[in-house]
Protein backbone atom coordinates (compact mmCIF):
# COMPACT_ATOMS: atom_id res chain seq x y z
CA UNK A 1 0.00 0.00 0.00
CA UNK A 2 2.81 2.54 0.73
CA UNK A 3 4.49 2.96 -2.36
CA UNK A 4 1.32 3.85 -4.38
CA UNK A 5 -0.05 6.53 -1.83
CA UNK A 6 3.33 7.82 -2.35
CA UNK A 7 3.79 8.21 -6.05
CA UNK A 8 0.43 9.66 -6.11
CA UNK A 9 0.93 12.42 -3.53
CA UNK A 10 4.07 13.20 -5.71
CA UNK A 11 2.45 12.85 -9.20
CA UNK A 12 -0.02 15.47 -7.67
CA UNK A 13 2.22 17.39 -5.47
CA UNK A 14 -0.31 17.35 -2.53
CA UNK A 15 2.63 16.33 -0.40
CA UNK A 16 2.18 19.63 1.85
CA UNK A 17 -1.13 18.21 3.52
CA UNK A 18 1.36 15.28 4.64
CA UNK A 19 2.50 15.63 8.23
CA UNK A 20 5.96 16.45 8.60
CA UNK A 21 6.98 13.11 10.32
CA UNK A 22 5.72 11.03 7.54
CA UNK A 23 7.33 12.98 4.77
CA UNK A 24 10.43 12.91 6.47
CA UNK A 25 10.87 9.06 7.42
CA UNK A 26 10.34 6.59 5.11
CA UNK A 27 11.24 2.32 5.06
CA UNK A 28 13.46 1.10 7.61
CA UNK A 29 11.48 -1.73 8.35
CA UNK A 30 13.60 -4.79 9.48
CA UNK A 31 14.30 -7.86 7.14
CA UNK A 32 15.08 -10.79 9.38
CA UNK A 33 16.63 -14.03 8.90
CA UNK A 34 16.89 -17.59 10.97
CA UNK A 35 19.93 -17.52 12.95
CA UNK A 36 22.77 -19.62 12.03
CA UNK A 37 24.82 -19.79 14.73
CA UNK A 38 28.93 -19.08 15.27
CA UNK A 39 30.53 -15.40 15.38
CA UNK A 40 28.31 -11.71 14.35
CA UNK A 41 25.46 -14.21 13.66
CA UNK A 42 22.93 -11.15 12.80
CA UNK A 43 19.58 -11.54 13.02
CA UNK A 44 17.99 -8.56 10.86
CA UNK A 45 18.47 -5.23 8.82
CA UNK A 46 16.79 -2.86 7.63
CA UNK A 47 17.24 0.45 5.92
CA UNK A 48 15.44 3.52 5.98
CA UNK A 49 15.57 7.16 5.40
CA UNK A 50 15.41 9.55 8.43
CA UNK A 51 15.63 13.48 7.22
CA UNK A 52 18.70 13.63 4.92
CA UNK A 53 19.91 10.57 6.63
CA UNK A 54 19.71 6.86 5.45
CA UNK A 55 19.48 4.64 8.81
CA UNK A 56 20.71 1.06 8.83
CA UNK A 57 20.07 -1.02 11.53
CA UNK A 58 21.92 -4.18 12.32
CA UNK A 59 20.43 -6.75 14.87
CA UNK A 60 21.96 -9.37 16.57
CA UNK A 61 21.40 -12.32 18.76
CA UNK A 62 24.17 -12.01 20.88
CA UNK A 63 26.26 -8.38 21.73
CA UNK A 64 27.71 -6.62 18.69
CA UNK A 65 30.74 -6.13 20.86
CA UNK A 66 33.84 -3.85 20.01
CA UNK A 67 35.92 -6.94 19.68
CA UNK A 68 34.17 -8.38 16.71
CA UNK A 69 34.57 -5.56 14.68
CA UNK A 70 38.05 -4.62 15.28
CA UNK A 71 39.28 -3.21 12.13
CA UNK A 72 42.65 -4.38 12.71
CA UNK A 73 41.54 -8.09 12.61
CA UNK A 74 39.28 -7.64 9.81
CA UNK A 75 36.07 -7.42 11.47
CA UNK A 76 33.31 -5.41 9.97
CA UNK A 77 29.62 -4.84 8.90
CA UNK A 78 29.09 -4.27 5.42
CA UNK A 79 25.65 -2.96 3.39
CA UNK A 80 26.53 -3.70 -0.24
CA UNK A 81 24.56 -1.25 -2.42
CA UNK A 82 23.92 -1.87 -5.95
CA UNK A 83 22.35 1.16 -8.07
CA UNK A 84 21.73 0.79 -11.68
CA UNK A 85 24.82 2.40 -13.86
CA UNK A 86 27.32 2.50 -10.31
CA UNK A 87 30.16 0.23 -9.02
CA UNK A 88 28.27 -1.98 -5.79
CA UNK A 89 29.56 0.34 -3.36
CA UNK A 90 30.20 -1.24 0.47
CA UNK A 91 29.30 0.94 3.39
CA UNK A 92 31.18 -0.94 6.24
CA UNK A 93 30.97 -0.20 10.03
CA UNK A 94 34.28 -1.38 12.30
CA UNK A 95 36.03 -0.53 15.67
CA UNK A 96 39.12 1.63 15.74
CA UNK A 97 40.62 4.13 18.27
CA UNK A 98 37.95 3.20 20.62
CA UNK A 99 35.30 4.54 18.34
CA UNK A 100 32.85 3.21 15.44
CA UNK A 101 33.44 4.13 11.95
CA UNK A 102 31.91 4.07 9.04
CA UNK A 103 34.24 3.80 6.15
CA UNK A 104 33.09 2.92 2.16
CA UNK A 105 36.46 2.19 -0.32
CA UNK A 106 38.50 2.67 2.20
CA UNK A 107 37.57 6.33 3.22
CA UNK A 108 35.53 7.41 5.90
CA UNK A 109 32.32 8.29 5.72
CA UNK A 110 30.57 11.25 8.07
CA UNK A 111 28.15 10.10 9.78
CA UNK A 112 26.98 8.37 13.33
CA UNK A 113 26.78 5.09 15.03
CA UNK A 114 24.82 4.44 18.11
CA UNK A 115 24.21 1.44 19.86
CA UNK A 116 20.99 1.62 21.68
CA UNK A 117 21.70 -1.79 23.15
CA UNK A 118 23.83 -4.49 23.33
CA UNK A 119 22.94 -6.32 20.26
CA UNK A 120 22.11 -3.75 17.98
CA UNK A 121 23.95 -0.82 15.79
CA UNK A 122 22.70 1.83 14.37
CA UNK A 123 24.66 3.48 11.32
CA UNK A 124 23.33 7.26 9.93
CA UNK A 125 24.83 8.94 7.53
CA UNK A 126 23.95 11.36 3.95
CA UNK A 127 24.24 9.27 1.24
CA UNK A 128 26.32 11.43 -1.03
CA UNK A 129 28.93 11.09 1.77
CA UNK A 130 29.16 7.35 0.46
CA UNK A 131 28.74 8.48 -2.82
CA UNK A 132 25.30 6.75 -3.37
CA UNK A 133 22.98 8.14 -5.60
CA UNK A 134 19.34 8.78 -5.38
CA UNK A 135 17.28 5.99 -6.32
CA UNK A 136 16.32 2.36 -5.65
CA UNK A 137 19.09 0.16 -4.79
CA UNK A 138 19.80 -3.64 -4.29
CA UNK A 139 21.31 -4.03 -0.92
CA UNK A 140 22.68 -7.07 0.96
CA UNK A 141 24.70 -7.22 4.14
CA UNK A 142 27.83 -8.94 4.47
CA UNK A 143 29.20 -9.47 8.50
CA UNK A 144 32.62 -10.82 9.25
CA UNK A 145 33.58 -11.48 12.91
CA UNK A 146 37.32 -10.06 13.55
CA UNK A 147 40.10 -12.71 13.37
CA UNK A 148 37.13 -15.01 11.33
CA UNK A 149 40.00 -17.03 9.60
CA UNK A 150 39.77 -18.10 5.86
CA UNK A 151 39.19 -21.59 6.24
CA UNK A 152 36.11 -20.56 8.78
CA UNK A 153 35.42 -18.09 5.82
CA UNK A 154 35.37 -20.48 2.72
CA UNK A 155 33.34 -23.15 4.84
CA UNK A 156 31.09 -20.59 5.58
CA UNK A 157 30.57 -19.48 2.68
CA UNK A 158 28.88 -23.12 1.77
CA UNK A 159 26.06 -22.28 3.73
CA UNK A 160 24.48 -19.15 2.17
CA UNK A 161 26.14 -19.16 -1.47
CA UNK A 162 22.79 -19.08 -3.11
CA UNK A 163 21.98 -21.75 -6.12
CA UNK A 164 25.63 -23.76 -5.03
CA UNK A 165 24.29 -24.51 -0.88
CA UNK A 166 24.54 -28.13 -1.08
CA UNK A 167 23.91 -28.62 2.56
CA UNK A 168 23.53 -26.25 5.02
CA UNK A 169 24.01 -28.99 8.08
CA UNK A 170 27.87 -29.86 8.25
CA UNK A 171 29.50 -26.13 9.49
CA UNK A 172 31.04 -25.15 12.74
CA UNK A 173 30.32 -21.86 13.47
CA UNK A 174 30.78 -19.43 10.34
CA UNK A 175 32.37 -16.26 10.99
CA UNK A 176 30.78 -14.70 7.77
CA UNK A 177 27.29 -14.16 7.28
CA UNK A 178 25.34 -13.34 4.36
CA UNK A 179 21.72 -11.19 4.79
CA UNK A 180 19.42 -12.17 3.21
CA UNK A 181 21.29 -15.57 2.82
CA UNK A 182 20.07 -15.59 -1.55
CA UNK A 183 19.61 -12.68 -3.42
CA UNK A 184 18.74 -8.95 -2.19
CA UNK A 185 16.67 -6.98 -0.18
CA UNK A 186 15.02 -3.05 -1.83
CA UNK A 187 16.36 0.06 -0.78
CA UNK A 188 15.76 3.49 -1.75
CA UNK A 189 17.92 6.58 -1.34
CA UNK A 190 15.79 8.95 -1.59
CA UNK A 191 15.94 12.82 -2.21
CA UNK A 192 15.16 15.85 0.08
CA UNK A 193 13.63 18.58 -1.23
CA UNK A 194 13.60 21.98 1.24
CA UNK A 195 9.81 23.21 1.31
CA UNK A 196 10.74 26.05 4.38
CA UNK A 197 12.22 26.74 7.49
CA UNK A 198 10.74 27.20 11.22
CA UNK A 199 10.82 30.88 12.51
CA UNK A 200 11.73 31.06 16.38
CA UNK A 201 12.67 33.26 19.04
CA UNK A 202 12.05 37.28 18.78
CA UNK A 203 9.76 38.82 16.60
CA UNK A 204 12.35 40.95 15.02
CA UNK A 205 16.08 40.73 14.81
CA UNK A 206 18.86 43.31 13.59
CA UNK A 207 21.71 40.71 14.54
CA UNK A 208 22.65 37.24 15.37
CA UNK A 209 24.09 35.28 18.17
CA UNK A 210 27.55 36.54 18.89
CA UNK A 211 29.97 34.28 18.11
CA UNK A 212 32.23 34.02 15.03
CA UNK A 213 29.52 33.73 12.05
CA UNK A 214 28.22 36.34 9.91
CA UNK A 215 25.35 36.89 7.07
CA UNK A 216 25.21 38.50 4.11
CA UNK A 217 22.00 39.74 2.98
CA UNK A 218 20.70 41.21 -0.43
CA UNK A 219 17.54 43.06 -1.05
CA UNK A 220 15.35 44.03 -4.04
CA UNK A 221 15.92 41.60 -6.28
CA UNK A 222 16.04 38.87 -8.37
CA UNK A 223 17.69 41.49 -10.82
CA UNK A 224 19.61 41.19 -13.83
CA UNK A 225 22.97 41.19 -11.67
CA UNK A 226 21.54 38.42 -9.25
CA UNK A 227 23.06 35.51 -11.63
CA UNK A 228 26.72 37.39 -11.11
CA UNK A 229 26.12 37.91 -7.48
CA UNK A 230 25.48 34.13 -7.44
CA UNK A 231 28.82 33.01 -9.40
CA UNK A 232 30.78 34.78 -7.25
CA UNK A 233 29.00 33.51 -4.17
CA UNK A 234 29.94 30.27 -5.53
CA UNK A 235 33.67 31.03 -6.50
CA UNK A 236 34.25 32.28 -2.64
CA UNK A 237 32.64 29.34 -1.08
CA UNK A 238 30.19 30.74 0.85
CA UNK A 239 25.94 31.72 0.57
CA UNK A 240 24.32 34.30 1.54
CA UNK A 241 20.46 35.49 1.96
CA UNK A 242 18.12 37.15 -0.84
CA UNK A 243 15.33 39.36 0.14
CA UNK A 244 13.51 39.10 -2.97
CA UNK A 245 11.06 41.38 -4.34
CA UNK A 246 7.64 39.51 -4.72
CA UNK A 247 6.32 41.13 -8.59
CA UNK A 248 9.50 40.32 -9.71
CA UNK A 249 10.13 36.25 -9.29
CA UNK A 250 7.90 35.10 -11.44
CA UNK A 251 9.54 36.41 -14.86
CA UNK A 252 12.80 34.57 -12.49
CA UNK A 253 11.82 31.36 -11.25
CA UNK A 254 14.17 29.57 -12.73
CA UNK A 255 17.10 31.86 -10.69
CA UNK A 256 15.33 32.26 -7.77
CA UNK A 257 15.78 27.90 -7.72
CA UNK A 258 18.98 28.51 -8.46
CA UNK A 259 19.75 30.51 -5.46
CA UNK A 260 18.12 27.79 -3.18
CA UNK A 261 20.11 25.04 -5.07
CA UNK A 262 23.18 26.97 -4.45
CA UNK A 263 22.97 26.47 -1.12
CA UNK A 264 21.95 29.96 -0.39
CA UNK A 265 18.63 30.96 1.35
CA UNK A 266 15.48 33.23 -0.29
CA UNK A 267 13.51 35.25 1.93
CA UNK A 268 10.45 37.97 1.93
CA UNK A 269 11.01 41.54 0.52
CA UNK A 270 7.60 42.04 0.00
CA UNK A 271 5.72 41.87 -2.97
CA UNK A 272 6.00 45.87 -4.36
CA UNK A 273 7.99 46.86 -1.82
CA UNK A 274 5.90 49.75 -0.57
CA UNK A 275 6.11 51.53 3.24
CA UNK A 276 4.73 49.09 5.63
CA UNK A 277 5.51 50.35 8.16
CA UNK A 278 2.20 50.92 9.63
CA UNK A 279 1.12 47.13 9.25
CA UNK A 280 -2.79 47.34 8.53
CA UNK A 281 -4.40 44.69 6.23
CA UNK A 282 -3.04 45.89 3.18
CA UNK A 283 0.51 44.91 4.64
CA UNK A 284 -0.18 41.28 5.26
CA UNK A 285 -1.32 41.29 1.50
CA UNK A 286 1.92 42.46 0.61
CA UNK A 287 3.66 39.62 2.62
CA UNK A 288 1.00 36.52 1.65
CA UNK A 289 1.66 37.63 -1.85
CA UNK A 290 5.50 37.89 -1.73
CA UNK A 291 5.39 33.88 0.08
CA UNK A 292 2.67 32.75 -2.56
CA UNK A 293 5.34 33.90 -5.71
CA UNK A 294 8.20 32.72 -3.69
CA UNK A 295 6.30 28.99 -3.07
CA UNK A 296 5.28 28.70 -6.77
CA UNK A 297 8.43 29.24 -8.21
CA UNK A 298 10.39 26.99 -6.18
CA UNK A 299 8.05 25.04 -3.35
CA UNK A 300 10.08 26.66 -0.70
CA UNK A 301 8.00 29.13 1.61
CA UNK A 302 10.40 31.77 3.33
CA UNK A 303 10.44 32.44 7.10
CA UNK A 304 12.34 35.87 6.87
CA UNK A 305 11.13 39.22 5.54
CA UNK A 306 12.52 42.38 5.29
CA UNK A 307 10.51 45.49 5.41
CA UNK A 308 11.28 47.82 2.41
CA UNK A 309 12.67 51.00 3.24
CA UNK A 310 13.26 49.10 7.10
CA UNK A 311 10.14 50.77 8.02
CA UNK A 312 8.53 49.03 10.61
CA UNK A 313 6.38 48.65 13.38
CA UNK A 314 4.53 46.58 15.89
CA UNK A 315 1.58 45.82 13.83
CA UNK A 316 3.91 44.95 10.98
CA UNK A 317 5.88 42.45 13.16
CA UNK A 318 2.86 40.64 14.63
CA UNK A 319 1.60 40.62 11.35
CA UNK A 320 4.63 39.07 9.34
CA UNK A 321 4.96 36.58 13.12
CA UNK A 322 1.77 35.37 12.25
CA UNK A 323 2.32 34.25 8.57
CA UNK A 324 5.72 32.43 9.72
CA UNK A 325 8.05 35.21 9.17
CA UNK A 326 10.45 36.75 11.60
CA UNK A 327 11.11 40.76 10.46
CA UNK A 328 14.75 40.92 9.94
CA UNK A 329 16.65 44.33 10.05
CA UNK A 330 20.85 44.92 9.69
CA UNK A 331 23.34 45.78 12.07
CA UNK A 332 25.89 46.78 8.83
CA UNK A 333 24.70 49.46 6.64
CA UNK A 334 27.35 50.07 4.03
CA UNK A 335 24.86 52.31 2.22
CA UNK A 336 25.73 50.49 -1.26
CA UNK A 337 22.33 51.73 -3.09
CA UNK A 338 24.21 55.72 -2.95
CA UNK A 339 26.76 53.82 -5.31
CA UNK A 340 29.62 54.94 -2.88
CA UNK A 341 32.70 53.33 -4.56
CA UNK A 342 33.45 49.89 -3.76
CA UNK A 343 36.13 50.87 -1.58
CA UNK A 344 33.73 52.66 0.22
CA UNK A 345 31.56 49.82 0.77
CA UNK A 346 33.94 47.53 1.88
CA UNK A 347 35.70 49.44 4.38
CA UNK A 348 32.15 49.99 5.88
CA UNK A 349 31.71 46.75 6.30
CA UNK A 350 34.62 45.81 7.58
CA UNK A 351 34.36 48.84 10.24
CA UNK A 352 31.12 47.46 11.04
CA UNK A 353 30.80 43.99 11.03
CA UNK A 354 31.41 41.96 14.34
CA UNK A 355 29.89 38.50 15.36
CA UNK A 356 26.40 38.14 14.70
CA UNK A 357 26.80 40.59 12.40
CA UNK A 358 23.86 41.16 9.90
CA UNK A 359 25.49 43.22 6.47
CA UNK A 360 22.70 44.65 4.59
CA UNK A 361 23.32 44.88 0.60
CA UNK A 362 21.62 45.17 -2.60
CA UNK A 363 21.65 42.57 -5.87
CA UNK A 364 18.66 44.75 -7.15
CA UNK A 365 16.93 48.06 -7.64
CA UNK A 366 19.71 50.18 -9.35
CA UNK A 367 23.55 49.93 -10.47
CA UNK A 368 24.95 47.21 -8.49
CA UNK A 369 28.10 47.03 -9.96
CA UNK A 370 30.42 48.31 -6.80
CA UNK A 371 28.25 45.94 -4.57
CA UNK A 372 29.48 42.90 -6.80
CA UNK A 373 33.14 44.22 -6.28
CA UNK A 374 33.16 44.74 -2.89
CA UNK A 375 31.73 41.23 -2.16
CA UNK A 376 35.53 39.09 -2.55
CA UNK A 377 37.38 41.95 -0.36
CA UNK A 378 34.79 41.75 2.37
CA UNK A 379 34.16 37.65 2.08
CA UNK A 380 38.30 37.25 2.77
CA UNK A 381 38.89 39.85 4.93
CA UNK A 382 36.24 38.28 7.03
CA UNK A 383 37.36 35.06 6.65
CA UNK A 384 40.96 36.21 7.42
CA UNK A 385 39.46 37.61 10.98
CA UNK A 386 37.86 34.03 11.80
CA UNK A 387 34.26 34.40 10.65
CA UNK A 388 32.02 32.08 9.13
CA UNK A 389 29.51 32.95 6.56
CA UNK A 390 26.61 31.80 6.86
CA UNK A 391 22.68 32.31 5.99
CA UNK A 392 20.75 34.13 7.79
CA UNK A 393 18.55 31.16 9.07
CA UNK A 394 21.49 29.53 9.82
CA UNK A 395 22.55 32.57 11.94
CA UNK A 396 19.61 32.56 13.52
CA UNK A 397 18.92 28.88 14.04
CA UNK A 398 15.92 27.99 12.39
CA UNK A 399 15.26 24.63 11.16
CA UNK A 400 14.55 24.24 7.81
CA UNK A 401 11.46 21.89 6.66
CA UNK A 402 11.80 19.21 4.05
CA UNK A 403 9.96 16.39 2.32
CA UNK A 404 10.98 13.40 0.86
CA UNK A 405 10.49 13.29 -3.10
CA UNK A 406 11.36 10.21 -5.60
ZN1 LIG B 1 14.43 47.21 -0.52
Amino acid sequence: MRTPVVAVCVALSLCFAASASAATTQGGEPHTVKPEGGALDLISSSFGQRSRELEIVYRSAEPITPQLLAEVNGGQICTIFEQASLAARAVCVTRADGKWRIVSRGARVEGSVSQPRESELRLRFEPAEAKLKVGLADVYVKATAAGCSAQQAKAAKVTWSGAKIISAAVLALPCEHRLPRVGNYQARVWDVAVTGCRRSGAGQVSRGPSGKRVALTYDDGPSTYTPAFLRELRRLGVPATFFVIGQQVSANAALVRSILRSGSMVANHSWSHPDMGAGGAAASTQLREANAAVRRATGFTPCLFRPPYGSTGADLVSRANAQGMTSVLWSVDPLDWRTPGTGSIVSTVLRQASGGAIILSHDGGGPRSQTLAAMPQIVRTLKGRGYKFVTLTDLLGYPERIKLVK
